[in-house]
């Protein structure tokens, strides 16, 4: 505990007499106000390493106030699950903007946004106004090794098509035969094409 009585040290030198050892008498009541500011400090310091530490772990800028992330080691992560809609979804990362929660999802190791990453994002959007009330505006992507933003917008449409999938989700969860709509360029890349009955080659 030495760096909270840092702040006490020069206020000593200002009461007269506090050189002189034999005449130094501190009322407690400033001592305890200086040992509380000095705690506060060093609690906001604490959390102001945590918040950058946490902004590193997902390569958001300095600017970006970060609520949560995911496996971090300084904030916690978030999960929205829905018994009603039995759903859940764990954005990597939460940050604030313009007093509103956002998500964030990190994919390192392709720049190219896909239908799976969008249809992640509109997942924690739906499940985030299902839980909190509050529509978040849009979710965003950080793609690739230099983390290129890429905005989802939270719109209508996007929700209509995302309902769209979790219907057909749940027909295929109540035995209704799901129907592979493979593409030749992923067949062609695929492990285990050779026993797969499914395959698309080219004509
Ligand atoms: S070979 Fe079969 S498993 Fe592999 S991508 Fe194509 S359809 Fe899917």
């Amino acid at each position: 505990m030495t760096l909270p009585l840092l702040p006490v040290l020069p206020i000593l030198q200002l009461i007269p007499g506090a050189e002189d050892d034999s005449a130094v008498t501190v009322p407690t009541e400033i001592v305890l106000l200086l040992l509380v500011l000095g705690l506060i400090i060093v609690m906001w310091d604490l959390f102001d390493r945590r918040s950058k530490s946490a902004r590193k772990e997902t390569g958001l800028d300095e600017k970006t106030e970060v609520l949560s992330v995911r496996g971090g080691s300084t904030l916690p992560g978030k999960e929205y699950y829905s018994e009603e809609l039995a759903l859940v979804s764990k954005p990597d990362a939460l940050i604030k903007e313009e007093g509103m929660v956002i998500p964030v999802d990190v994919k390192p190791m392709t720049d190219k946004v896909r239908d799976r990453h969008v249809v992640a994002m509109l997942l924690h959007l739906k499940l985030m106004e299902e839980i909190t009330g509050e529509r978040p505006p849009y979710g965003i992507l950080l793609m690739g090794q230099k983390r290129r933003q890429v905005k989802i917008k939270n719109t209508e449409e996007k929700q209509r098509w995302l309902d769209s999938l979790i219907d057909e989700m749940r027909s295929i969860c109540d035995g209704v035969p799901a129907v592979p709509a493979p593409s030749v360029y992923k067949c062609k890349h695929c492990d285990v094409r050779a026993i797969c009955t499914h395959k698309a080659e080219d004509k």
